[in-house]
């Protein structure tokens, strides 16, 4: 995928630090840095997915990204328009471009409205339509995501886990978004649905021109789904390339850690499993220099006091023509 054009979202340096309130004759609690300066961008149509260990910030980004938490600042341009400055109202109407869907499908959907009515709600909140067209494109997205027509009238309880994530795709594709952020929506389900979910994705996107921002922590996945991969350690993106580039010639140290550990299929090929050794430090009081300093089989005296920028490689795929950055003063 080229990602010359202008990218459809583009975020620069954007940084969540949760403040606890202030106690009375209580010391102040340092910041917790979720999100400390990310920036990446993602074109029409393309998969980018985040990924990392749980805690390192990738459901932050992406809730900040639709400002279902609120940034501390930065800067995210969906189509030329900043979102960040938008009022409450001008965000809401904003919506119809960015969608997200969650990873817990049952816990996303309301257990009161029947499936029909779920997935209807986004067209009637936004005015779309008369009633009667409303219930055209209600069973229209139906057989779109592989639910029959009958099923509008159940309720989520009465679905499987596969079929409830299929409802929150339709109700993510009823406005006809321009980027939908996918929020781990697989990790919940069986692997035998995973892969049958992760395919209709596809085929929407490839259909629609979606474009994905996709938060994962199963590599296979990813690799399966992603035209270009960021991975995330302690707030910070470590490292972003092309798919291929990425899981074939991997850079940054804790990318070439956590590849290790994803399964090899062909049984004659040797596993070169890597150990990540020690807990992640807290992103309340992150490691001065390089954030994954304490971990780093690599790291030298500079890793202590240098924050290493995310600067470029060259590339082994595409013949050298995407773009590969990584943050490490070694590599
Ligand atoms: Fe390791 Fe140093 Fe590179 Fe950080 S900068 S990844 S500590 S070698």
């Amino acid at each position: 995928m080229t990602t010359t054009a202008a990218p459809l979202l583009e975020v620069r340096n954007l940084r969540k630090h949760y403040i606890s309130p202030k106690r009375w004759l209580r010391p102040a609690k340092p910041a917790i840095q979720a999100v400390d300066g990310v920036s990446f961008s993602v074109a029409r149509g393309e998969t980018l997915s985040l990924v990392g260990e749980s805690g390192c910030g990738k459901t932050t980004t992406a809730k900040s990204v639709m400002r279902l938490v609120e940034p501390t600042s930065g800067s995210v341009v969906l189509d030329g328009e900043e979102l960040l400055t938008l009022s409450p109202n001008e965000m809401r109407l904003r919506r119809r471009q960015l969608q997200i869907i969650f990873q817990d499908p049952y816990a996303s959907l309301n257990p009161r409205l029947t499936a029909g009515d779920i997935v209807a709600e986004p067209l009637r909140n936004f005015g779309m339509g008369a009633a009667a067209e409303r219930r055209e494109r209600v069973q229209w997205l139906f057989s779109r995501v592989g639910l029959r027509p009958e099923a509008a009238k159940k309720f989520p309880h009465e679905f499987s886990g596969g079929q409830r994530q299929r409802l929150g795709i339709a109700r993510a594709l009823a406005l006809n978004p321009k980027l939908i952020v996918c929020d781990e929506p697989v990790s919940a389900l069986d692997v035998s649905v995973q892969a049958q979910v992760v395919n209709l994705l596809m085929d929407l996107q490839a259909e629609f021109g979606i474009a994905y921002l996709f938060v994962a922590h199963d590599l296979a996945v990813v690799r399966h789904i992603s035209h270009r991969v960021a991975v995330m350690y302690l707030g910070h993106i470590v490292e972003i390339a092309d798919r291929d580039t990425l899981f074939s010639a991997p850079l940054h140290p804790y990318t070439e850690i956590l590849l290790s550990a994803v399964p090899v299929p062909n049984p004659r090929t040797p596993a070169r499993r890597m150990l990540l050794q020690g807990d992640p430090p807290s992103p309340a009081n992150p490691p001065s220099g390089c954030r994954f300093h304490t971990r780093c089989p690599m790291a030298q005296a500079v890793c202590k006091e240098k924050v290493p920028a995310l600067s470029e490689r060259p590339s082994s795929s595409d013949g050298g023509t995407s773009t590969h950055l990584v943050a490490c003063h070694f590599r």
